[in-house]
């Protein structure tokens, strides 16, 4: 008797601990729910590489985002306590980076792929591009030359390109189209091109094409004065106005061959970039392309006036223009980003993997010092370097709360990507653009398992190769 009933109290009181116990885990999961805040995506990987100012790199790190901006990043297991997220995507094969910024290319100009190659730049522009942009460039050759060059871009993990060309209001709408941001100058050049026939005329037609993409959550509308040598001291002049009226970015190709400084010198005595600073086309937000013979007292001008460098490895080297110095740059703190200009002849792709990976060799190689733009440089080059060339550092360029959702993830777990022992590292030296597995933009996903959602690419592929064989029947 005595023992059956001491059985049934320590049963009794096995079943009240199990039941306090599973009304504390009910307890702690309704707090739970009710606590942890609701956003729209989780996305979490292996590595996390933010580019923020601690350039920190989270091991099993994740991101929660709310509509087109960044809530937090923390390790996976913080942000899956802290959110709950109507969508998730878990990579862990994967590196998680802020989207890649281009700072200079001519997306449309994908059309004109491998036209001709290992030529002189002269002659590669007179006997091939000129003509050719001449017989072919139409609102239809730009739409689907950009959407080409959007689709390769987005692809290998571009979310923002800077692009100069002719007819960028229809550039603005192809990148909007594939739902990538971009830095879109509308090209001003001295003689007659075809979407206007004079300056004045491509003046009009910018400030109407700043007006249309004012505040677009996407496009920044720029003014793309070609170089000092395509263009009047006037238009120049101009161009700067009309950019500080809007607050727009003035993108210009400056110092790219030594025949352009050399001419420069010889006409007027200064410079390319000291003839821009006397005319205060420099003073105002500026992206100048290449910089390849920027002189000490140049870099002194270019870090005074707060200029943004695009640099172009890629296509210094192919058209032998020589190497910038872009040790010296970052060491004056001037922002440099990088860019894979192009892509007719001059690069002949778009591969931000690429840039950096040359970039970071170039330097080594120009100094003969291996410790010259370490691998961390040359991804922050593509990242927050490129930003803050933009000036939209507080927008984009790592991933930080509150900034704009821009992401990629990498898949590490080819050949080419293991073993890892620095994430950072195989970004910039073992990680190839086809490693790029999803992408986000401004909190939409644009691409997912290497697919992109936005564009039809079978029907740009076979645009592309329509293009092809109406181009080299204009050229005979
Ligand atoms: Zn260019």
């Amino acid at each position: 008797m005595l023992r059956t009933y001491k059985f049934t109290t320590e049963t009794q009181r096995l079943r009240s601990r199990a039941f306090l116990f599973y009304l504390c885990v009910l307890c702690v999961s309704v707090v739970n729910i009710y606590a942890a805040e609701s956003v729209d995506t989780i996305w979490s990987a292996r590595y996390v590489i933010t580019e923020d100012p601690q350039h920190r790199v989270i091991e099993n790190g994740a991101v929660a985002i709310r509509a087109d901006r960044i809530v937090a990043v923390s390790s996976k297991a913080d942000i899956d306590a802290r959110y709950t997220a109507k969508q998730r995507l878990d990579r862990p094969d994967a590196i998680l980076a802020p989207g890649l910024i281009n700072t200079h290319t001519h997306a449309a100009m994908s059309l004109f792929r491998g036209i001709a190659d290992d030529m002189r730049l002269q002659d590669w522009l007179e006997k091939f591009i000129f003509p050719a942009e001449a017989k072919n460039v139409s609102p239809d050759f730009v739409r689907w030359g950009t959407r080409l060059g959007c689709l390769e871009m987005l692809l290998g993990g571009t979310t923002t390109f800077t692009d100069m060309y002719y007819f960028e209001d229809v550039v603005a709408e192809a990148a909007k189209e594939a739902g990538m941001r971009g830095v879109l100058g509308e090209t001003i050049i001295g003689f007659p091109v075809a979407d206007n026939k004079t300056p004045a005329e491509a003046l009009v037609f910018t400030e109407k094409y700043l007006t249309r993409f004012r505040n677009d959550p996407l496009v920044v509308a720029a003014v793309a004065p070609h170089a000092l040598y395509t263009n009047s001291d006037e238009t120049l002049k101009a161009s700067r106005a009309l950019a500080n009226q809007f607050d727009a970015p003035l993108l210009i190709h400056l110092e790219e061959t030594k025949k352009e400084v050399d001419d420069t010198m010889a006409a007027r005595h200064m410079t390319p970039a000291a003839v821009l600073d006397s005319l205060g086309v420099l003073s105002g937000r500026t992206v100048a392309a290449h910089c390849v013979w920027a002189n000490d007292a140049d870099i002194a001008i270019l870090k005074r006036r707060n200029v943004g460098v695009a640099h172009c490895p890629s296509s210094n080297m192919k058209l032998a223009s020589g190497a910038a110095p872009v040790v010296k740059m970052l060491a004056a703190g001037i922002h440099v980003g990088l860019g894979p200009d192009g892509p007719a002849g001059s690069n002949n792709d778009f591969n931000l993997f690429e840039e950096m990976d040359l970039a970071a060799k170039l330097q080594k190689v120009i100094t003969m010092d291996p410790q010259a733009l370490p691998a961390s440089d040359a991804l922050e080059m593509a990242t927050m370097g490129g930003a803050r060339a933009l000036g939209m550092d507080q927008e984009i360029g790592s991933i930080e709360a509150g900034k704009r959702a821009d992401l990629i993830t990498v898949r590490i777990d080819r050949p080419n990507a293991v073993p890892m022992y620095d994430a950072i590292s195989q970004m910039v030296y073992a990680l190839k653009a086809e490693d790029v597995r999803d992408v986000m933009v401004n909190g939409r996903q644009v691409v997912r398992d290497a697919r992109i959602l936005t564009l039809d690419e079978k029907s740009i592929l076979a645009k592309a190769e329509e293009y092809r064989a109406k181009i080299s029947a204009s050229l005979k």
